[in-house]
């Protein structure tokens, strides 16, 4: 498949080739370093573009599903060598879409190609089991199928990552795809499947309709053929895919928000703490959902962390990312940067100290796109606002404490449980840590961001319904089992009757 040029109006790809909206209307994608800077046009779709794209995807679904797990495994690995070979281009496209900073948007790839190779290792590897029967001359197996036709709804924040961590499983499990990506962040999302198109997956395996989401993401959901959703963004949307996925009986995964804490124990190693809390809380700006956006500190360690911290985020560079001195990017759009200076202006109101940042940048090329300042509050509360909801921005509260019990339960006390982390040298602490915790992540001695494929990923509570993506379990999420008995006896066996 040609490579799209990052300037031209773009279709959605439909059954193997890119289509306009059948409404003819469009929506720009623009740099938010630099919001004068268009980086495609796309369609934007509605429920007429999203029955197509799914009726390709039905199409395609039976030949998909027939084709040996195997071979389907050499087309996720051959689109993870692309990737790997586009990185650097993908990488670069990233930042200029979505604004992480460059060495940040070259993890973002990395993520993908890492969870491409990993699951296509599950190609030989999704085993079923073989039981004994309570009968006799009778024999009991389990074996995986599809869902049928999926839907994926992904947000910004990672904008290849995420697509990643849902279409290379589903397909994997011989499902086929409608992908609605975020519409801050198309161009990424259509790189992404290109590299599947171009690794020889079959036309309608994967489909992408962009647009907006209560229009394009809606129908998609509520579509009768469309099997599972698996879905990343917040709460609030979480919670209406849910209802509606709930009132059509429809498998339903979310991976929503976070409110994740740094616990810094009067034990610590502080400068470590401030080290893991400056990486937590403004890579990517903040908007990641494992940001550590509340540093919860013991009294001990209190003085000395926040000067540091303060210190350290005040010489933290704003700018493009793809300026290599810079630190922190751009947020994503400016309906985010206001919400993230309400959030400020709620802390002040609260009675909070802010101790730096609290600022919309604006001087120089910084008044072209949308950046905020590190901003640190402190004197926090565990219930104050901006320590209880999700502020997606350069944004992080320091909450003192007196007791690890006290640390802990501020740690729990809000409506998500994505990750936590605890910083201490004591060995039985970090263990009492580990078992205290509510959340579906846990670092011990690291930021909150960080996760690695290989392990499951969500969060407890509101943070979703009880779902986990990635790690070995993977493929329970994006299949369902099929339990076989066959009977070789010649005869009826009435189970539970006719046991010896
Ligand atoms: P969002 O909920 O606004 O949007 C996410 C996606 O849902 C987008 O594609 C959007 O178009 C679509 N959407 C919006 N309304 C819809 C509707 N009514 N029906 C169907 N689809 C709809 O979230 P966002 O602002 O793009 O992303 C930020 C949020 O995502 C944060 O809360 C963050 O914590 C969360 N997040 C969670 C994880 C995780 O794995 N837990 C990872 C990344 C981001």
């Amino acid at each position: 498949m040609a490579v799209v040029d990052a300037t031209l109006e773009v279709g959605n790809l439909i059954g193997g080739a890119f289509q306009p909206a059948r409404a003819g209307r469009t929506f720009e994608s623009r740099n938010p370093a630099d919001s004068g800077d268009v980086v495609g046009v796309f369609p934007r779709s509605d429920n007429t573009d999203v029955d197509a794209a799914v009726a390709a995807a039905r199409d395609a679904f039976e030949g998909w599903r027939r084709t040996p797990w195997p071979s389907r495994a050499a087309i996720i690995l051959r689109a993870s060598e692309l990737l790997e070979e586009r990185k650097e281009a993908l990488a670069q496209l990233m930042t200029r879409e979505m604004g992480k900073v460059l060495t940040e948007a070259r993890g973002d790839v990395q993520e993908a190609i890492d969870m491409g190779k990993f699951i296509a290792g599950l190609g030989r590897h999704a085993f079923g089991e073989t039981v004994p029967s309570e009968l006799r001359d009778k024999w009991a197996m389990t074996m995986r199928q599809p869902f049928g036709v999926v839907g994926c709804i992904t947000p910004w924040n990672f904008p290849i990552a995420i697509p990643s961590w849902k279409i290379f499983p589903a397909i994997m499990a011989g499902n086929a795809v409608v992908l609605k990506p975020a519409e801050d962040t198309p161009l990424c999302a259509l790189r992404f499947v290109e590299a599947l198109a171009d690794a020889g997956l079959p036309a309608g395996v994967v489909n992408v309709v962009f647009g907006f989401g209560e229009e394009a993401g809606a129908a998609l959901v509520s579509h009768p053929d469309v099997a599972a959703i698996y879905f990343t963004g917040s709460v609030e949307t979480g919670r209406i895919v849910s209802e509606t996925c709930g009132r059509m009986l429809k498998k339903c995964s979310l991976e929503l928000g976070g409110k994740n804490a740094i616990v810094v124990l009067d034990d610590a190693d502080v400068e470590l703490a401030v080290d893991g809390a400056l990486w937590g809380a403004f890579g990517t700006a903040g908007q990641r959902c494992t940001a550590s956006s509340r540093l919860i500190v013991e009294q001990g360690a209190l003085d000395r962390f926040t000067s540091r911290l303060v210190e350290r985020a005040s010489h933290l560079r704003l700018g493009d990312g793809l300026d290599a001195k810079v630190d922190v990017g751009p947020v994503i759009n400016e309906t985010q940067l206001k919400r993230i200076h309400s959030y400020t202006e709620i802390g002040k109101g609260e009675g909070a100290s802010l101790l730096l940042g609290g600022e919309i940048a604006t001087e120089g090329a910084l008044a072209k796109g949308w950046f905020y300042r590190p901003t640190v509050f402190g004197g926090v509360k565990p219930a104050m606002r901006i320590a209880q909801e999700e502020i997606f921005g350069p944004t992080t509260v320091i909450i003192p404490v007196t007791s690890m019990e006290d640390a802990i339960t501020a740690a729990n006390s809000t409506q998500y449980g994505l990750s936590l982390s605890v910083y201490t040298n004591d060995l039985r602490t970090a263990f009492h840590a580990i078992n205290e915790l509510h959340s579906g992540i846990v670092y011990i001695n690291a930021p909150t961001i960080g996760a690695e494929i290989q392990l499951p990923f969500g969060g407890t509570r509101n943070t979703g319904n009880g779902h986990r993506e990635a790690g070995g379990h993977v493929l329970d999420e994006f299949s369902e089992w099929k339990s076989i008995y066959i009977d070789y006896s010649g005869r009826l066996q009435r189970a539970q009757i006719d046991t010896e």
